[in-house]
């Protein structure tokens, strides 16, 4: 029982440098093998398991063997318990149950993600200490462990440097954050926001994200955000950043908040960026279609025009852009970029889809107003819907209106269909591209964004649509594949 015992708990102490290993952002496994970080955190979740479950069973059997199979008790217990290596077993083994407890999905949804990531970081570095204490003689699984955590912070401050630390303005060497222009759309508790600065920062690939941290809120945050621009084409020109962000209950709202304080458009912060992260992402085919849920049109929106820009003007497959927004009004988050794709449409290079789910028709389009109760702002939306006496009603102008307009009309190859309330119906929508694109752009790829729902519809019909036999035969439009934004940690 006692070889068993020791013999789990090594292969506890040797699994983790692999999980540490797993979890680091400035990744070497992603080096080495190309595949983003975020993947590797799936299999760090299951050694950091692995270890509880082998660290609980080391624990009992000892406990067992020193509590009641040795005699006499209880001092045999009594002086086991009293040992300074027992000790930092227990400690160990508190820190272990507390980042198994801690890491499920419903506890972080309790504590806020926060939370979970520096409590994760401070009680990860005590376990090692405390393993380490726990059985010297096995120290240099720990200090690989150390060594891993040590480098992907050494890596990740070293990033920091190198996009921010340069020549300033005044001549000297420094540290210049970025100036970030903040446009906020709506007014609503989670309006979304837009994010345009210049800087800068080693090139990305369409997809992949930056984490920005936003000095003016705290030091202590940094959150990922896809860029939604195209890297630049030529070298010496500085690259433009730009970010579509939806403000939710933490950093974001405070952003938004900052820029709705500061007066709205044109709001000035800094920012510090560290990255680029993730895999690069490339359709390998000229049949691509692009479905995008809300904000997740900051990773399907450079994958378009990274594909259009590679072939020019001609093509053999069809590229589609699919987006699904809650109001016409949201088109206003990229409206140059729509622009861009609306005159690509007209020339016949690319088909834009977007279905609106909360208004019925053009005639339901809401205006963009701000409702003012008392001295506080309640809610964007419909003007039949607020009442009282001191509420006030703020139309924007009237440009705004005719810009909306402007936005939401349809032109060639570009559709906007108004669902007034429903969801589209991906399936079909996947169908009706796989029906449509042409045979000689080879296999498809399906490339999404979003909301979890849209993910599970696309993966449904994407399964559906992949027929082995028919492409046995020749035909590559039944090979489909599918990649998933996965913005869930
Ligand atoms: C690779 C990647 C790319 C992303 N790109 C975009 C984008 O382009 N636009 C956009 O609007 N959102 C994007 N997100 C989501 C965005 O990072 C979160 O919405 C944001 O961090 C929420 O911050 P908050 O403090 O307001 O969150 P809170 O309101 O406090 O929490 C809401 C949820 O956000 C998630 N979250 C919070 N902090 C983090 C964090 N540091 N890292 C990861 N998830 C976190 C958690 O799931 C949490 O439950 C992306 C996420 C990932 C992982």
């Amino acid at each position: 029982m006692a070889g068993f015992s020791d013999r789990i708990g090594i292969l506890a102490y040797a699994l983790t440098p692999l999980s540490v290993l797993l979890s680091s952002r400035e990744s070497i496994l992603s080096l080495l093998t190309g595949i983003s970080y975020q993947h590797f955190n799936f299999l760090h979740r299951w050694t950091g398991r692995i270890i509880f479950v082998q660290s609980f069973l080391h624990t009992l059997v000892w406990t067992i063997i020193e509590g009641k199979l040795y005699q006499p008790q209880p001092s045999v217990f009594q002086t086991f318990i009293a040992e300074p290596y027992i000790i930092w077993g227990c400690f160990a083994m508190l820190f272990i149950t507390f980042l198994y407890v801690f890491s499920l999905r419903r506890v972080i949804r309790w504590t806020g993600y926060e939370f979970f990531k520096k409590s994760h970081y401070v009680v990860a570095s005590l376990y090692i200490g405390a393993c380490w204490g726990h059985w010297d003689k096995l120290y240099f699984w720990m200090l690989a462990s150390l060594i891993v955590v040590l480098l992907d912070l050494g890596l990740r401050i070293l990033g920091i440097g190198l996009n921010h630390i340069g020549y300033t303005k005044s001549g000297y060497l420094g540290f210049t954050p970025a100036t970030a222009i903040l446009t906020t759309f709506g007014t609503s508790p989670s309006p979304a926001l837009r994010i345009d600065f210049t800087h800068p920062s080693p090139s990305w690939r369409p997809g992949q994200h930056y984490y920005l941290c936003f000095p003016a809120l705290s030091i202590w945050q940094s959150h990922p955000f896809t860029t939604a621009s195209l890297p630049p084409t030529s070298t010496g020109s500085a690259p433009h950043h730009t970010y579509i962000i939806r403000a939710l209950s933490g950093e974001t709202a405070k952003l938004a908040a900052l820029a709705r304080d500061a007066g709205g458009e044109g709001v000035t912060t800094p920012v510090i960026l560290t990255g680029p992260y993730g895999a690069a992402v490339t359709p390998g085919t000229e049949n691509l279609l692009a479905v995008a849920g809300g904000t997740g049109i900051s990773f399907a929106l450079p994958v378009v025009l990274a594909a259009l820009n590679e072939c020019g003007g001609s093509r053999a497959g069809l590229v589609q852009l699919v987006w699904v927004v809650r109001r016409v009004r949201d088109l206003k988050w990229v409206e140059g970029e729509m622009g861009v794709l609306r005159e690509r449409a007209r020339e016949g290079g690319v088909d834009v889809r977007v279905f609106v789910t909360r208004e019925g028709g053009p005639e339901e389009v809401e205006k963009d107003v701000v409702v003012v109760s008392g001295d506080k702002e309640v809610e964007d939306g419909k003007i039949e819907g607020v009442v009282g006496t001191d509420t006030t009603i703020l139309e924007k102008p009237e440009e705004d209106s005719v810009n909306i307009s402007i936005i939401a009309a349809n032109s060639s190859g570009f559709s906007i269909t108004y669902l007034g309330g429903a969801h589209p119906d991906l399936g079909a929508v996947v169908r009706d591209y796989i029906e449509r694109c042409p045979a000689s752009g080879g296999r498809i790829e399906v490339m999404g964004s979003g909301p979890a729902g849209i993910g599970s519809a696309l993966r449904s019909v994407v399964a559906e649509c992949n027929d082995g036999r028919k492409v046995g035969r020749g035909e590559e439009k039944a090979d489909v594949g599918l990649y998933w934004d996965d913005r869930l940690l």
